[in-house]
Order: structure tokens, then sequence, then C-alpha cells
């Protein structure tokens, strides 16, 4: 079996430098992977977490109705308005865009 040693790296995202420890390697060995990491923790997470909201193509919203910030999937239009969730919900349960009566 290889022995594996702790090395230190450079993140080429930050330039921090890092070290990809010996435990990781053996990881890399068993899973075949030949790459060695290009980038540190911190960076990796923040990658992992930007590619993650990419794959679920969420956008940061703000509610028209209650001014709450969130997050939706939809796709929107330039200008489109938008609910969060909460309201989204209540909107749906009891539509007043729909309604033809007015009430006042
Ligand atoms: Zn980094
Ligand atoms: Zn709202």
């Amino acid at each position: 079996m290889t022995k594996f040693e702790d090395k230190v790296l450079t993140c080429e995202e930050c330039g921090t430098e890092f070290v990809w420890d010996a435990s990781e390697q053996a990881y890399f060995a068993k899973k075949g992977f030949k790459k060695v990491p290009k980038r540190c923790r911190a960076c990796r997470a923040a990658r992992k977490i930007e590619e993650e909201k990419e794959k679920k193509n969420e956008k940061e919203i703000t509610c028209i109705k209650c001014g709450k910030k969130g997050v939706t999937s939809q796709e929107l239009k330039e200008g489109e308005e938008i609910y969060c969730m909460d309201c989204y919900l209540k909107e749906r349960e009891n539509p007043s865009s729909n309604t033809q009566v007015k009430t006042e």
C-alpha cells in the first residue's frame, strides 16, 4: 500500500496554502482520481454552493407583497413580479388577482 504524506498545495482561487492531507490523498487514490485538488477547502465549499445554486437555478427575489427576500427557481421575465413562498401559497389558496369582483 502506498504511503501518503500531507502535502502543502496552493489554492488557485485565493492563493492560500492548504494541506492536502494523507487521508484525502488515500481517498483520491482509492477513487482512482489522478488529479490534485486545485482549491482550498473553503473555496471548494464555496464553489459547491455556487454550483448547487446554478443547478437549481435559484435566483434571489423580493416578494412584492410582504417585501421578504427569498429564492426561486422559477424562470423570471424582466421586471416580473413575484411572491415569496408564503405569499404564493396564500395567494394560491385564496387568489385575489383572479377575482373579477372588486371589494373596494
Ligand atoms: Zn482558496
Ligand atoms: Zn411575501
